[in-house]
C-alpha cells in the first residue's frame, strides 16, 4: 500500500497547503472519542474555546481546563483550536500578536514557531510537538485564535452573524 504523505512533515518553502492537507492533521481529533462521554467532551471543548475568545471565560481558567484533561484529550483540542483559528483566517502576525498579549515566553518552541509564515504550516509543527508541549501550545493557539477570532467578530461578523459560536447563549 502507498504510503500518504506526511503533511505536517512539509519542510519545502513554497508548498502550497490546502484545506484538504490541513484537515489531514486534523482528521484524527474528536473522531478518535467513541463513548458518548467523547460527545459531551467535544461540544464542551467548543464552548469552552470560543468563550475564551470572547471574553466570557477567563484564559487562565481555559488553560486550567485544559491541563486537567488525557493528554489524548488535550491533542484533540488542540487540532480544533487550529481548525477554528483557520476558520477565523488566523496569520502570523495573530500568532505575534496573540504571544504578546498571552504573556507567554516568546521563547518557548509553539511560540516561536506561530509566529512564522506560513502558520498553517507552522501550527502543524506544533501539533506534532511531545505531550510535554501540550500546555504552552495551547496557550499559544488560543490566543492567536482569540486574535483571529475578535478582528473577525469586529468586521465581517459585526451586527449579526449565522456563525453558531458567534451566537452562544
Ligand atoms: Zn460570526
Amino acid at each position: 500500500m502507498e504510503k500518504e504523505a506526511d503533511a505536517a512533515g512539509i519542510s519545502g518553502s513554497d508548498t502550497t497547503l490546502t484545506v484538504q492537507t490541513m484537515q489531514s492533521w486534523t482528521g484524527t481529533g474528536p473522531t478518535s472519542f467513541s463513548s458518548r462521554e467523547g460527545d459531551d467532551q467535544v461540544r464542551t471543548s467548543e464552548r469552552i474555546i470560543n468563550e475564551a475568545a470572547q471574553g466570557i471565560l477567563g484564559y487562565e481558567e481555559s488553560v486550567d481546563w485544559f491541563s486537567s484533561l488525557e493528554p489524548f484529550e488535550q491533542r484533540a483540542v488542540l487540532q480544533e483550536v487550529v481548525r477554528y483559528s483557520m476558520q477565523a483566517h488566523a496569520t502570523a502576525e495573530d500568532g505575534r500578536e496573540g504571544v504578546s498579549q498571552s504573556g507567554v515566553k516568546p521563547t518557548i518552541t509553539p511560540a516561536v514557531l506561530i509566529v512564522r509564515a506560513p502558520i498553517l504550516e507552522q501550527m502543524g509543527k506544533i501539533l506534532n510537538l511531545p505531550p510535554s508541549e501540550y500546555v504552552n501550545s495551547f496557550r499559544v493557539l488560543l490566543s492567536t485564535f482569540t486574535v483571529a477570532d475578535t478582528r473577525r467578530r469586529e468586521t465581517e461578523c459585526r451586527g449579526s452573524c449565522s456563525h453558531p459560536w458567534h451566537n452562544m447563549s
